[in-house]
């Protein structure tokens, strides 16, 4: 059975790093790429940035272009041109006809106040609806039925991966009322239109990748291998964050910044030699099987 959940991915591996372009990239963000990097040039691969802009309100003006110094002041070189998510729209639209024709899609005006308080999977109050609301809706797509299908994958680092889809979250937004598109939808059009073979990405995503795998199932695209890392948290135990005070990296020492990175995926960390060379020597011991597992504290000497 579990032969069966490792994608039979022949492609020539194609990474990729995939920031929301809402502020500098911190510590955690940082590891994140210099893993997924790593993983794609060990492998030979290519390796690619997406800017995730699809949530306005949420981004600063000329975050992406820091974004960009940054990874190059810290040697990550990435392939091909950066896309943007803000000029996809068409392949979205795309994506959704397909998911209309095959009837898996309904609109929905249920207030997000009234679900939370409802809590648990969304109820399915709107899939049998027989008029549309009237108005601003959300877009939701129907996700398997309990027991037909179980979302199942095989994490690189964190081993066998099963979730029920109707049972967490139940139908899911990919269409959002204000009309922007949900990150679970892009990013599958995005991965799949790239050529994605291998997900590298930090663990508080490792709870959409089921829904994620579905979508890829619903639009006919291969699923990737997946690798979730474990998060930076701080001494209180919560992930080290832009919401949680994490401060943007600090670009006059991009070896120590890399360095510090290196040191908590458990790889050789040289802070005196410059950044290529860095990474190479990480690229050398390069082995995600023996990446930490648990959540990384920030010690006070690094800090
Ligand atoms: N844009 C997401 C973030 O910045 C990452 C998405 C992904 O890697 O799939 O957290």
């Amino acid at each position: 059975m579990l032969s069966s959940l490792l994608p039979m991915i022949q492609a020539p591996y194609c990474g990729r790093f995939a920031p929301s372009p809402t502020g500098p990239l911190h510590l955690g963000s940082l590891l994140t790429a210099v893993a997924s990097w790593l993983d794609a040039r060990a492998a030979q691969g290519t390796w690619h940035v997406r800017m995730e802009d699809l949530d306005p309100p949420r981004e600063v003006p000329g975050a992406d272009a820091l974004i960009l110094r940054c990874l190059e002041a810290h040697g990550l070189t990435w392939d091909g041109p950066v896309v943007y998510q803000s000029q996809r729209t068409a392949a979205y639209e795309a994506a959704l006809a397909t998911l209309q024709e095959a009837g898996l899609v309904y609109e929905c005006d249920c207030p997000r106040k009234v679900l939370r308080a409802q809590g648990g999977p969304y109820p399915g109050t709107c899939r049998n609806r027989r008029n549309p609301p009237p108005g601003a809706h959300a877009l939701r797509l129907c996700a398997p039925p309990l027991g037909a299908d179980q979302v199942a994958f095989r994490d690189r680092l964190r081993g066998l991966q099963v979730s029920a889809l109707q049972r967490d979250p139940g139908d899911f937004v990919i269409r959002r009322r204000d009309g922007l598109w949900a990150y679970q939808l892009a990013v599958v059009v995005d991965d799949g239109a790239l050529g994605v073979t291998d997900i590298v990405r930090g663990e508080d995503l490792l709870t959409s990748t089921a829904r994620q795998i579905y979508l890829q199932q619903c639009l006919s695209v291969p699923t990737p291998r997946y690798l979730h890392l474990p998060l930076i948290v701080d001494a209180a135990g919560h992930k080290w964050a832009k919401q949680t005070g994490a401060p943007g990296l600090n670009l006059t020492q991009p070896e120590a910044n890399l360095a510090q990175a290196l040191a908590l995926l458990n790889l050789p960390s040289t802070p005196a030699l410059p950044c290529e060379e860095q990474l190479q020597v990480a690229q050398a011991h390069w082995n995600p099987t023996q990446l930490p597992q648990g959540p990384l504290f920030l010690s006070e000497a690094l800090d």
